[in-house]
């Protein structure tokens, strides 16, 4: 009875505050959930799982081995991708780095590009953003991420002890300046060495996740992977 009524309640109010697509803001249908089909059907998926070797992977080999890169869509400026990225990151719209991954994590592991890793690293936050934020923005798609993997997420192996500044508008040198020792490893974690799978939102230049990857390898040794929602490479 309590459950009917507070579905009638909703319905009554989504007739006057409709829950939007978040990433080109039509209204949602009751049948649709968090993103729009015409977005699911549209969307600028970059496909890069069915392509060991794509841009994104030639792009981070030039700074980091990595075993495989993939971003899952095109990122541009004031696109449908842009705002989706902007709900999740900044206006508390979680909900669309788990539908990401639940509707993403098949095609992945079909492509078998993420077979053998072991673990996944959701790229760190500074400590002060995170707070000031409240949740890092790829937690709830690298936990089902990893429930599809069926692999474990490891959150106390490697920390960010550097708020760093926008790289985007960077030059290329002031960049890896930027993101020089922004990480750390816990020395006190003794995990063994293993193929990490890390994650990140949005990657438009590869200093920061390069820059990640390689105090994981340096301090824990074994093989990387990456895997972003989506990449803009600059
Ligand atoms: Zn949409």
């Amino acid at each position: 009875m309590k459950n009917t009524l507070s579905r009638s309640f909703s319905a009554f109010v989504s007739l006057f505050f409709p829950k939007l697509c978040p990433a080109c803001h039509s209204p949602l249908s009751v049948y649709e959930k968090v993103i729009c089909w015409y977005c699911q059907m549209s969307l600028p998926q970059t496909f890069h799982y069915n392509d060991p070797h794509n841009s994104l992977w030639q792009k981070m080999n030039e700074f980091l081995q990595v075993e495989n890169a993939v971003a899952l869509f095109d990122f541009q400026k004031n696109s449908r991708i842009a705002s989706l990225l902007h709900a999740l990151k900044y206006r508390g719209n979680q909900q669309i780095g788990a539908f990401l991954a639940n509707w993403l994590a098949p095609p992945l592991i079909e492509s078998e590009v993420f077979r053998e890793v072991d673990a996944i690293l959701p790229l760190p936050l500074h400590p002060t953003r995170q707070k000031s934020r409240g949740y890092n923005q790829v937690q709830l798609f690298s936990e089902r991420l990893a429930h599809h993997l069926e692999i474990p997420v490891i959150h106390d192996l490697v920390f960010r002890k550097k708020k760093t500044r926008q790289l985007a508008m960077m030059k290329q040198m002031d960049r890896w300046k930027e993101v020089e020792q922004a990480f750390g490893v816990n020395k006190d974690r003794h995990y063994a060495p293993q193929h990490w799978l890390l994650v990140d939102d949005v990657i438009t230049t590869v200093a920061t996740i390069s820059s990640c990857g390689k105090v994981i390898l340096e301090g824990c040794g074994g093989r990387i992977s990456i895997v972003s929602l989506a990449s803009r490479l600059s």
